[in-house]
Parts: C-alpha cells; sequence; structure tokens
C-alpha cells in the first residue's frame, strides 16, 4: 500500500479523478453517476436530518434499514432474513468487504478472488497477511474456467469472494460457476463473500444471487450497497446479510472500524429500497440505453470491445488503434481525445499485467449529453 519513499499510492480511481480534473477531460474513469437518483430517496435523507436523526445509530444498523434489507431479500431473491441477527449495515460495500475478510482471515489463509478484482480485495487481503489467490476472466466473456476454479479452491482456502454482476468487465456469472463455487467450498470448508452491489443494474443476464442456490445460504455473506442502485455513491450506506454468526464475526471488526455510520442517509435507503419494481427496472432501462452509446461510439472509434452484461462499465481493448499499452494510453487519452479511461492493469496482479495490457475500462453512468460528447471526441482517435 506505501510505495518506495514511504508515500500511500492513490488508488488508481483517485488518480484518473484527478487527471480529468487538471486536464478538464470528461471523466468516465471513477464510476459514479453524474445525476441525482430517485427524489423520495433524497427528500427521506433531508427530512430525516430536519428530524433530528443526526446522532449515532444502533451498532447493526437502523432497525428501519434492516427491515427494508430484509424485505428487499425477500422480494427479489424469495429468501427470508432475520432482521435482527442476519443483517450489517456498513459504511458502504467497502467497509462490508474489509470487516469481513478482517474478521475471517488469519495470516497465512488463502482467500481466492476472480481477476481482474476490484481494488480493494486485493489490499484488504494483504493488511490481514492473506495470500491472495486468484482464479483469471478472460476476453471476450470474461466467465471463469471450471477447471481453474477446481484448481484455486483447496483446503488452504478460507474465504471466496465472488462479484457478479462483475467490476470492470460487466460479466454476469453463469449458474454453473456459481454451484460449482458452492460444491468446492463445501467440500473445503471455505466460506463465500458475494459483492453484488450491481445486482439491480443488469442488462441481457439474468443475475443469481449465490445465496438463493441450493447449499449457498449457509455459508455464504452478501454484501450489496445502495450507492450504485440509488445513484448515492458518497452516502456510503452499504450492508451485508449472512447466518448470525458470520453477521457476529464481522460486527466484532465493524465496530472498531467505524462504529456506525450515515444516520440520516439510513431511512433514504430504506425508502429506496421500499421503491416499487418499476424503478428497479427503469434505471436498468436506461442504463443499458447509455451502454449502447458508448460501446457503439468504442467500436465506431477503432476499439475491439465486449459487450458488458451489467453494470456501469465497459472493457475496450485500444491494440486495434495501435496502443498496445493501456497505462500509457489512458495517461495521453486527455490529450488525445480529451477522455478519461481506467487500465484494466489495475485489477490485476503483476505476474498477469501482460494478458490485459492494452484494456481500458470506461464507465457509462453519465449523463446521455455527456456520452454523447465523449463519443464525438473519442471518434477522433480513429
Ligand atoms: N464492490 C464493487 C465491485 C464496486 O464496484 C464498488 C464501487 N463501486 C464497491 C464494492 C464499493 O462500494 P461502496 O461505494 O458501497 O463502498
Ligand atoms: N467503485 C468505483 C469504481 O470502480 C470507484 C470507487 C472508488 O473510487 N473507490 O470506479
Amino acid at each position: 500500500l506505501l510505495g518506495p519513499d514511504g508515500t500511500i499510492a492513490a488508488t488508481i480511481f483517485a488518480e484518473m479523478s484527478a487527471l480529468a480534473t487538471r486536464t478538464g477531460a470528461i471523466n468516465l474513469g471513477q464510476g459514479f453517476p453524474d445525476e441525482d437518483g430517485p427524489a423520495e430517496v433524497l427528500d427521506a435523507a433531508r427530512e430525516a436530518i430536519s428530524t433530528g436523526i443526526n446522532q449515532y445509530p444502533p451498532g447493526r444498523g437502523m432497525p428501519v434499514l434492516r427491515e427494508a434489507i430484509a424485505a428487499h431479500q425477500l422480494r427479489f431473491r424469495g429468501i427470508t432474513v432475520d432482521p435482527e441477527r442476519e443483517v450489517l449495515v456498513t459504511a458502504g460495500a467497502t467497509e462490508a468487504l474489509a470487516a469481513t475478510i478482517l474478521a475471517l482471515v488469519q495470516a497465512g489463509d488463502e482467500v481466492v478472488t476472480f481477476e481482474p478484482f476490484y481494488d480493494s480485495y486485493g489490499a484488504i487481503i494483504g493488511l490481514a497477511n492473506g495470500i491472495h489467490r486468484t482464479v483469471p476472466l478472460r476476453a471476450p466473456d470474461f466467465q471463469p474456467d471450471l477447471d481453474d476454479l477446481r484448481a484455486a479452491i483447496t483446503d488452504r482456502t478460507r474465504l471466496v469472494i465472488v462479484n457478479t454482476p462483475h467490476n470492470p468487465t460487466g460479466s454476469v456469472f453463469g449458474i454453473e460457476v456459481l454451484q460449482l463455487i458452492i460444491e468446492l467450498a463445501h467440500r473445503h470448508d471455505a466460506i463465500i463473500v458475494t459483492d453484488e452491489v450491481y445486482e439491480h443494474l443488469v442488462f441481457e443476464a439474468k443475475h443469481v444471487p449465490i445465496a438463493t442456490l441450493p447449499g449457498g445460504r449457509e455459508r455464504t455473506i452478501t454484501i450489496s450497497s445502495g450507492g450504485k442502485t440509488f445513484s448515492t455513491t458518497g452516502w456510503k450506506i452499504g450492508w451485508l446479510t449472512a447466518p448470525p454468526e458470520l453477521v457476529t464475526a464481522v460486527l466484532a471488526v465493524k465496530q472498531f472500524l467505524t462504529y456506525v455510520n450515515g444516520a440520516p442517509f439510513q431511512p433514504a435507503i430504506a425508502v429506496g429500497l421500499g421503491l416499487p419494481d418499476s424503478f428497479f427496472t427503469s434505471a436498468a432501462d436506461t442504463l443499458r440505453a447509455k451502454r449502447d452509446l458508448l460501446s457503439s461510439g468504442l467500436m465506431d472509434a477503432g476499439f475491439t470491445v465486449s459487450l458488458p452484461q451489467a453494470g456501469y462499465f465497459v472493457v475496450a481493448d485500444a491494440a486495434p488503434l495501435g496502443h498496445p499499452d493501456a497505462v500509457a494510453f489512458c495517461r495521453s487519452l486527455p490529450a488525445l481525445a480529451g477522455v478519461v479511461g481506467v487500465p484494466i492493469t489495475a485489477f490485476v496482479h503483476e505476474d498477469r499485467r501482460h494478458e490485459y495490457a492494452s484494456l481500458v475500462r470506461f464507465a457509462y453512468c453519465k449523463r446521455t449529453s455527456v456520452l454523447e460528447d465523449a463519443v464525438a471526441r473519442l471518434a477522433q482517435l480513429s
């Protein structure tokens, strides 16, 4: 985490957002929406502040939010969770992941993730002194190979961290992959952690929560967040659902990380989780149109594009445009075309970087006019 001179290495998202600010380029790097989410949710936060919900909430989260999370799990997943014992509210999915890994991983334990992986996984596995093993996801469909999975998950594995829908590739794992993960977790007594922050932003594919499959629930910690679904990434309201003893273990760590978080935002996210089905489907439909706009613009500009099935991001190969090194390409892209993207190598270990060297992640969770402007700028590359 520290650079050779003892300074903290900025996350790739902070570096690329700073580059966008410095150059005035369109920021398709860091994944955050540039429009507000549903008015009901924003109004509920204002209401909470003005009615005095401004002090420490309970350690597991406010009852109104834990009940809304349980109702959401029942409505969208058909599973009953106990809001008293099986739900924990966290400071974003980020803290849910950190507290889970720190609670469950002892020095030397192996943690399996897919690769490319969301950057915080590698950092927290490192803080826990765990050993990070990965299963590669390869273009064009970015689905794991079943034999690679069998080889990676062993008796040394403590956690398997699944991320579906996947950041950065936009893939949605197939049911046979999820079933095999459950089978291997049982065989090797591993715990499954699933990061499903993009659960509602799914296009053609069907998102199957691993906890809904036979044998999954009893050894799975399911993590999500209000940031993506309600376009409130700055509120940092996340949560996890899991069997009671796993929630208790994670809470033991969470209480010393943030203790509690976001009192007035908790009832507001509860309002969001209770919105009608039409809100969730229209959020996905709106985002699908943005995906199509940016993806076709990238193809027209000469990139090879793997069409994402979900989430905020599209992966584009810059090699056909004569840019084999995506890190160098992303650093020069503001000057070349006035756009910022993130090299996929930021989500990959050193020894595998060559396999992903020319791939760039672009975010399409932006206003249509901004995407149209970005597409026009990218057209200059061809
Ligand atoms: N996991 C994944 C896969 C993400 O893309 C993100 C960030 N968007 C997070 C976790 C962090 O979520 P949060 O902002 O709720 O902490
Ligand atoms: N999850 C967002 C992304 O992948 C960024 C979150 C962050 O900056 N840590 O772009």
